[in-house]
């Protein structure tokens, strides 16, 4: 009988799962392995963890979800820390595998490291099989060959909706066969084995992210079939407070824990059984727009972590001010919209997407600081950080991605008047503004009077704006 690894990554899922399919269609005995790479929570260039607590705890919840799942079906997970280079080469020997089964990834670090585990394997002649599992799209299905993909979005998903099918979900298995003798499965790690500081769950948080295909399918039961908000999801999905604005899919998504063409099967059943409206059909567009930017690394490759992009403007100046960054990291610019949206992400690792617009806009249009910082700290913090999603939508913002319009500009006053018009969100997250009157709540121009009125002493409890704030007014 042969035997196979499959070494999950970022497709923590039992259903949908073309890797687990593979094996039991060979009837193959499995070694099913997740490794904790440690290089994943080490500090970067700007010296904070890739990975910091909110993530770090969801992939924990991710991998124990993920083993007490395989285990309901005769399996279990090899779990591992360490760097994988190393691990799944020895362990492909040691227990005698024929080949070793991944999901493709298309960026630079995932990709040096399946490359030189595919050297290490094949000097023992055991193969690596690549499959493709995190679009909605198949890029097998694609009209054409990846360089030839359209660099405006709009051009992309109308060829894509027009001509490519979605494919059929693969079922989740009911039963595996593990390779037997196996000695030690393993300890799940905490975040401070990881070297992560763990952090309190805060509890004005959007939702309760739980980790896991188990939580992650419950929410999207909750989203469509219980509470139906999803038959709004187009009217709200600009808000910025509470559980159901948006679907809150992302961190799912990203760790594989939910497949897009899962989502996808939901919603045309719910279509079919429910309402079917613009609502439903427009979060299938938004995770067109979650593969286009995976097909947009894969085209570009390294460019989308470059400072000019993948679309080079030489005129385009960016500072490091150290100073201002940080300002914008604790969410300390004095600019009432942006302070709010950074201490969501800081205090919950989650932010809307209206505020990432904005937030990103605000330091690279504004402040101008090299965009590659605001990206690093996103990658960072956020609870659902995607390579691809994060970079590609840091280029678009920053004007040097995809985005066809030449000088697109947030201006932050008129957004925040239009998104938050009473300022709710801003009290919410900036307490020490609950007092300030809705109409001065998003310029902040306060005399002294006004300030003792309102309980706040701009330059003591709150900061001065890092720029004038009059300028979005003109
Ligand atoms: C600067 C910036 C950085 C971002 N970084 C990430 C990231 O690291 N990870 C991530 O998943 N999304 C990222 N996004 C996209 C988007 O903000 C989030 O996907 C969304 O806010 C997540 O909330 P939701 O699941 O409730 O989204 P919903 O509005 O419910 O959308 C449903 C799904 O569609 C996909 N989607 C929606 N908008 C986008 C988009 N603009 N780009 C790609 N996919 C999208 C997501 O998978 C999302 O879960 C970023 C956006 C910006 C502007």
């Amino acid at each position: 009988m042969s035997r196979i690894i499959v070494w999950f990554r970022n497709d923590l899922r039992l259903h949908d799962n073309e890797l687990l399919q593979k094996c039991i269609d060979k009837g193959a005995e499995i070694l099913p392995v997740f490794c904790f790479d440690i290089r994943q929570f080490q500090n970067n260039f700007l010296g904070f963890p890739k990975t910091d607590s909110f993530r770090t705890r969801f992939l924990i919840e991710s991998v124990r979800d993920l083993k007490t799942n395989l285990q309901k079906i005769g399996g279990n997970l090899l779990v591992c820390v360490g760097n994988p280079e190393n691990i799944i080469p020895d362990l492909a020997l040691k227990y005698k595998i024929k080949s070793v089964l991944i999901s493709a990834e298309v960026t630079q670090e995932e990709i040096n490291t399946e490359n030189i585990i595919e050297q290490k394997l094949l000097e023992n002649k055991i193969e690596l099989n690549k499959f493709w599992q995190s679009t909605l799209y198949h890029i097998q299905d694609l009209s054409y060959p990846i360089k030839n993909l359209p660099d405006v979005f709009t051009q992309f998903r109308k060829g894509a909706e027009a001509l490519v099918k979605v494919r059929k979900t693969f079922v989740s298995p009911t039963k595996i066969s593990l390779i037997p003798a196996i000695e030690n499965w393993g300890n799940i790690p905490s975040e401070q084995d990881l070297g992560i500081f763990p952090i309190q769950t805060n509890q004005k948080q959007a939702l309760n992210f739980k980790g896991g295909e188990t939580a992650g399918k419950d929410r999207l039961a909750d989203y469509l079939w219980n509470t139906n908000h999803i038959s709004n999801y187009k009217e709200t999905r600009n808000e910025l407070l509470g559980e159901n604005y948006s679907s809150k899919f992302s961190a799912w998504l990203a760790l594989g824990c939910l497949s897009p063409r899962y989502i996808y099967e939901e919603i045309i059943k719910y279509e079919k059984e429910k309402i079917k409206n613009d609502s439903t059909y427009w979060l299938i567009f938004e995770l067109i727009w979650r593969d286009y930017f995976r097909f947009v690394a894969k085209k570009y490759g390294n460019k989308i972590f470059q400072l000019e992009g993948i679309k080079p403007k030489p005129n385009l100046k960016w500072n490091e001010n150290k100073i201002w960054f940080e300002q914008w990291k604790n969410g300390n610019t004095g600019i009432p919209f942006i302070d709010a949206n950074m201490r969501e992400l800081n205090q919950t690792g989650f932010m809307s997407n209206r505020g990432r617009q904005n937030v990103a806009s605000f330091l690279t249009k504004d402040l101008k600081i090299n965009w590659t910082w605001g990206a690093a700290y996103f990658e960072s913090k956020l609870i659902d950080y995607d390579v691809c999603s994060n970079w590609g939508n840091w280029i678009y913002i920053a004007g040097v991605g995809n985005d066809p319009r030449e000088d697109r500009y947030f201006n932050i006053l008129v957004q925040g008047k239009r998104y938050d018009e009473k300022g709710k969100y801003i009290k919410y997250w900036l307490p020490e503004l609950e007092k300030v009157n809705d109409k001065f709540i998003h310029l902040l121009q306060l005399d002294m009077f006004q300030q003792k009125e309102f309980g706040v002493n701009i330059g003591k409890n709150y900061p001065n704006p890092m720029i004038n704030p009059m300028k979005w007014e003109r």
